[in-house]
């Protein structure tokens, strides 16, 4: 029988999820159906537990809902409890356990796709949501020297940072003084066509201004490129996310390379 996973999220009908996963099964000759699931914003438990009941294998949980992903799940892999998010749900065990995958997505498309060291890097992170919560430890493991956390809402960057040793964080005016090699945004700001209140200076020189959002120019990409730095889309992490999670699923890793040119460009 043909084994049912599903993206959680609200929108969720943008989604290339589907459409990786099947790029993926056949690579591997593995035999899935993967579909959206569209959970209304004080259902998420609810539709998680229908889909479960079903039969539902696994699922990506997507915005807004990897923290409530997180207080859902039974049993946590090591990152996904220091990230208080989850990204990746396996439903067909005694007890639902939960991962994230976004961190070493992010880290694998930096390094192994745009050929972006991160060792005794500077780097800044926008946002303190569920991705930006990913992404923190794996970037702290892969040696990054500095790491200073913005958002908004400047509450939830020092909470987010005071989690960490040596992470800072605060609101956008922390970013009065000094540049960085790498600049993630992490925030959502991009599909509403904002853009976060970053002066110039932050960029260092070949600085690398990286926006987790994909498929669009955003003005954060566009602010970057205005002031002469490279750029890249998050299409790379969502594809080795992904990768990540069908491993988690299915015991076999599929290969990236054609998925990503195929999402880039096809
Ligand atoms: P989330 O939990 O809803 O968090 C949203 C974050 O964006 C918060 O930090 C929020 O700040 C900030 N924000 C929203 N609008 C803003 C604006 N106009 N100006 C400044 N900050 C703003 O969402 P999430 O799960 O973290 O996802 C964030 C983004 O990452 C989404 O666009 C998502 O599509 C993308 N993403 C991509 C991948 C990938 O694989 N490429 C993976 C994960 C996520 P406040 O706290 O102040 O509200």
């Amino acid at each position: 029988m043909t084994d049912r996973y599903v993206v959680i999220g609200n929108p969720v009908g943008h989604s290339k999820s589907p459409w990786i996963h099947a790029q993926f099964a056949r690579a591997t000759g593995q035999d899935i159906d993967y579909g959206r699931l569209e959970a209304p914003l004080d259902g998420f438990d609810a539709a998680v537990d229908a889909f479960r009941a079903s039969g539902g294998r696994g699922a990506n949980v997507t915005l807004p809902f990897k923290q409530a992903a997180f207080r859902y799940c039974a049993e946590l892999s090591p990152r996904a409890r220091a990230a208080e998010a989850v990204n990746t749900l396996v439903l067909d065990r005694a007890a639902v356990f939960g991962d994230n995958t976004d961190g070493v997505g992010l880290v694998r498309d930096l390094q192994a796709n745009l050929g972006c060291g991160l060792e005794g890097r500077r780097v800044l992170l926008l946002g303190a949501g569920g991705a930006a919560q990913g992404v923190v430890q794996p970037l702290l493991e892969s040696g990054v020297a500095l790491l200073v956390v913005v958002n908004r809402t400047a509450a939830r960057a020092r909470a987010l940072a005071a989690r960490f040793p040596g992470v800072q964080g605060g609101g956008y005016e922390l970013l009065d003084s000094g540049s960085y090699d790498l600049v993630v945004n992490a925030t959502a700001a991009g599909l509403s066509g904002a853009l976060p209140t970053i002066p110039p200076r932050v960029f260092a020189r070949d600085a690398l201004a990286y926006d987790m959002v994909y498929g669009r120019e955003t003005p954060f990409l566009a602010f970057a490129r205005e002031h002469g730095v490279q750029v890249s889309d998050g299409a790379g992490m969502l594809v080795e996310q992904a990768a990540e999670s069908f491993l988690i699923w299915r015991g076999v890793r599929p290969r990236t390379d054609a998925v990503l040119d195929a999402l880039r460009h096809g």
